[in-house]
């Protein structure tokens, strides 16, 4: 634990953490080191960890990254964070992310991007580590936490995974809690480890999942061993190549890294069959309309009223405005002016509608292909890592980088991002694989055979 409190302090620059938490590291860890002299060891015991700041910790100031929750210092835990110390786990502190974690590149932060720790060969331009889990991908990939919390509403923990080296997991719907989780889209929202190889992915998973009865979305059904799966043989897998993922002018990298793991994959004795999935290309924009719709209306709970920050107008009304416009960021406030327009009367049905039929069709998409595979193999995003600054201020090319992620949130299946090598510049890409819903230990199987 010191060692890392000491790399974290060492590595201010690039921004992964927006707040350390030393002396409770530190408290912490001598208090696993007791648990383990009497014999109580957890499966987590003195791992030390850094948790996004959407994460609510009693005590400990969460942001979500956004002037509008200021100094708000929860009163209570998220579900998830309370199994990962029930289990001996240490929180090293709170790490960055996109603001509300809206965002591909963490360049939406209230507190500022994450620096990738990865150069391209010849460079010394910063990168994105992407996001909107940039800090936690950063923290693994740099060696200031063993592993993080991390979200995922349309691709926020396996696109970062991909653009750091690390590995990362979304699990099935309704398999972790999402309570104590500041909401985004909460019908697309859910938490899952970034961690360094797929065993550690594996036994923080374990931990954080289970039922809670404060989220009536959180399944109750059996956690699997997660971390048995990691090794089991593939042999006689069918994995499914969706044809619709070959996109108009994917880089030939990406086309030859997803060729490689499909090697691989056959080595390992799978069996590759191309499957189809029609509906891929409506993915983005039903993406980008159910999102903002879902955010618009949770973030009406920001209003100066109930959490961080006021700033006072002449009658309530003012107060509402001026703390929304002072608090929340640029592409907040574009999100929450879509969901709304979306939502409203006359356009209901026309957006809103339509965006969840599409999202029925795809996930419909999903339910045929897996009646013939076991588990699909797609790159992870259509680049490696961009320069900070590159799509900042084009929206829709940022949201075009969320291509290949959206889909499995739409549907709610587990998709898992793999480190498979480095791009012509010696930057990191990753391959998705993504499983039948509740099938996390297949993706654990497989992404042992990749790793
Ligand atoms: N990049 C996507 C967005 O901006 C996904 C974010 C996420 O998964 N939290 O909405």
């Amino acid at each position: 634990t010191q060692a890392h409190v000491d790399a974290v302090a060492a590595a201010r620059p690039l921004n992964a953490y927006i707040l350390e938490t030393p002396e409770k590291a530190l408290d912490m860890a001598a208090a696993s080191d007791a648990r383990r002299a009497k014999g109580e060891a957890g499966a987590l015991d003195g791992a030390p960890l850094g948790i996004k700041d959407l994460f609510c910790t009693e005590g400990v100031r969460t942001t979500a990254c956004s002037n509008i929750l200021g100094n708000f210092i929860p009163t209570y835990e998220s579900t998830i964070t309370s199994q990962l110390w029930r289990d001996g786990a240490v929180m090293l502190g709170k790490l960055n992310l996109d603001e509300f974690a809206m965002g591909s590149s963490n360049e939406t932060s209230a507190f500022g991007p994450v620096v990738n720790p990865w150069r391209a060969e010849g460079s010394n331009a910063k990168l994105t580590p992407g996001g909107s889990s940039g800090g936690s991908a950063t923290a693994v990939a740099a060696d200031l936490c063993l592993g993080a919390t991390a979200t995922d509403t349309g691709g926020s923990i396996r696109q970062p995974a991909a653009f750091t080296g690390t590995v990362g997991i979304k699990p099935t719907y309704g398999r972790c809690s999402r309570w104590g989780v500041v909401a985004f889209a909460s019908s697309l929202d859910q938490a899952g480890p970034i961690a360094k190889t797929v065993e550690d992915a594996a036994i923080l998973l374990k931990s954080m999942s289970g039922h809670d009865a404060k989220d009536s979305t959180s399944l109750d059904i059996e956690v699997p061993d997660f971390p048995s799966f990691v090794g089991k043989s593939v042999k006689g897998l069918r994995i499914g190549i969706p044809k619709e993922y070959r996109v108009d002018g994917m880089p030939a990298e990406i086309e030859k890294l997803w060729e490689q793991g499909i090697a691989w994959l056959k080595d390992a004795g799978c069996e590759i069959v191309e499957v189809s999935l029609p509906h891929t290309k409506y993915a983005l924009p039903a993406y980008y309309i159910v999102a903002p719709a879902e955010a618009s209306s949770n973030l009406a709970r920001y209003d100066g009223m109930r959490y961080g920050l006021r700033v006072d107008g002449a009658n309530l009304t003012e107060t509402y405005e001026k703390t929304r416009a002072a608090g929340f960021g640029t592409e907040v406030k574009r999100r929450i002016m879509i969901g709304t327009y979306v939502l409203s009367a006359g356009y209901y049905d026309a957006y809103y509608v339509k965006a969840l039929k599409v999202r029925r069709r795809i996930a419909d998409d999903f339910d045929q292909a897996f009646q013939k595979v076991d588990a699909l193999l797609t790159p992870t995003a259509p680049s490696a890592a961009f320069a900070l600054g590159e799509n900042a201020d084009d929206p829709v090319a940022m949201y075009l980088n969320d291509i290949f992620t959206v889909t499995v949130n739409l549907a709610g299946l587990p998709g898992m991002s793999i480190p498979a090598g480095l791009d012509h510049k010696g930057l990191p890409l990753g391959l998705q694989l993504i499983g039948k819903a509740l099938d996390e230990g297949t993706l654990f199987s497989l992404g042992g055979a990749l790793e």
